[in-house]
């Protein structure tokens, strides 16, 4: 089948290609880029005045299988990131069992096959159970497919076991995804320590426990030379050490979560538990401090950590519900909203932050718009103004601290390996 795809801005950040001009695609590849024939194709669509990128590439979601499917499936969390534009996603393994097996693995990444809109990707854990005790078979995991090792939700505490994991890391030439958190300085809160934390009574979650992790990791990525990816990254101190590793070489890379660019701690008086995420969210000159980054280089990547979880858990009182939002579907409106719309960030240093930087970072054959790849596309209509409507998601869960919100910059159309899995003008997309 041949589909032509006429006069989007086609963009493709590998290769710094932005230009107004027809992709031509026949069945799973991307034939041609440029005046291309389209008499012959049996689909055509219309991109005037819309963006034509590479499928969005999430290196941080949470499908919740198995384990939790009364919060999402991987097909349910596929369809969401479809609908907000991603065409390859990485789960993470803080699912029941964890992903720690190459049973479990295994069962993830065919799950995705058989069942996936998109193309998942999965973690496997750094220790089993992600208990922080026990080295999971690295090995093993990295031959069955695992693309990074991770204790997300959890930070492993003891050096020892740290350390051993990052030279297995090393020697496997596969990056270590960090999420910062030092538990013993970390022991309860649901909110930045701070200003709002007080008013509501909350003992608050301290800036330093992110950072104490992010420091740390950072000298073990030194000192073993493996690759390091910081998740996550909500503070001005954690974006300022990232800087500094960059500058003195080390193999550091960063991700930021458009909740932490886009809304600061003063949200929890509005959203209550809806925005309780862990990361916290953070104050306005973090906030700032997380742009900065973005903008010049020091965060890498946009990644979403979509995490559903139900209405009755979220319901709970604030000591109790869980951590947590759904991101995939808001992704693309919050930072062209957030961040392009208002020139804090280049178009092609977003693209690039939603496609090329995350697949290089977990080596994913994913993130490229160009001839002879697959037809991996998202269709961005920059202009679009929406307003947030979570009984709209695709995703099982609705906790989002966005709902209501108005945004502006919509995906309307996705396609994995040629195919349309979303299409927000046809009824069944
Ligand atoms: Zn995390």
């Amino acid at each position: 089948m041949k589909t032509f795809i006429k006069n989007g801005t086609v963009i493709n950040p590998d290769t710094a290609f932005i230009q107004t001009t027809n992709v031509l695609i026949e069945d799973e590849k991307i034939m041609r880029i440029g005046d291309a024939q389209h008499e012959e194709a049996e689909r055509v669509i219309d991109a005037t005045g819309l963006l034509v990128v590479p499928g969005l590439v999430d290196i941080h979601v949470h499908f919740r299988e198995p384990g939790f499917p009364q919060k999402e499936t991987i097909q349910t969390g596929s369809l969401a990131a479809a609908a907000g534009g991603f065409s390859a996603v990485v789960c993470m393994p803080n699912t029941k069992p964890a992903i720690d097996t190459v049973e479990t693995l295994t069962y993830v990444l065919q799950t995705g096959k058989r069942h996936g809109a998109v193309k998942v990707f999965s973690s496997a854990a750094m220790t089993y159970g992600i208990e922080g005790q026990i080295l999971t078979d690295m090995e093993s995991l990295r031959k069955a497919g695992a693309v990074t090792f991770t204790d997300d939700g959890r930070t492993v505490m003891d050096p020892g076991i740290l350390y051993d994991c990052f030279c297995k890391a090393a020697e496997l030439d596969v990056p270590i995804s960090s999420h910062c958190e030092d538990h013993r300085f970390v022991t309860s809160g649901s909110f930045n320590r701070g200003k709002f934390s007080s008013l509501l009574g909350d003992p608050g979650i301290p800036a330093l426990g992110e950072e104490l992790i992010i420091a740390r990791d950072i000298l073990f990525a030194e000192e073993t030379g493996a690759r390091l990816h910081i998740q996550h990254v909500s503070t001005a101190r954690g974006v300022q050490l990232i800087r500094e590793a960059k500058a003195r070489g080390v193999r550091v890379t960063a991700e930021a979560a458009p909740h932490h660019f886009s809304i600061t701690d003063e949200q929890a008086l509005l959203s209550g538990t809806m925005a309780k995420v862990n990361p916290p969210l953070r104050t306005e000159q973090d906030v700032e401090a997380v742009v900065q980054g973005l903008s010049e280089g020091t965060l890498d990547a946009i990644a979403t950590d979509h995490a559903p979880h139900t209405i009755a858990e979220k319901s709970h009182p604030l000591e109790r519900a869980p951590f947590g939002l759904v991101g995939l579907e808001t992704a693309v409106g919050l930072t062209f909203t957030k961040l392009v719309h208002p020139g804090k960030l280049q178009l092609m240093d977003a693209i690039s932050k939603l496609t090329i930087n995350p697949a290089n970072i977990m080596g994913l054959p994913a993130g490229r718009l160009e001839e002879g790849h697959a037809a991996d596309i998202a269709i961005i209509d920059p202009n679009k103004e929406w307003i947030v409507e979570p009984d709209t998601f695709h995703s099982k869960s609705r906790n989002t601290p966005f709902s209501g919100m108005k945004l502006k910059g919509k995906a309307v159309l996705t396609m994995v390996n040629g195919n349309i899995v979303y299409d927000e003008n046809s009824p069944s997309g």
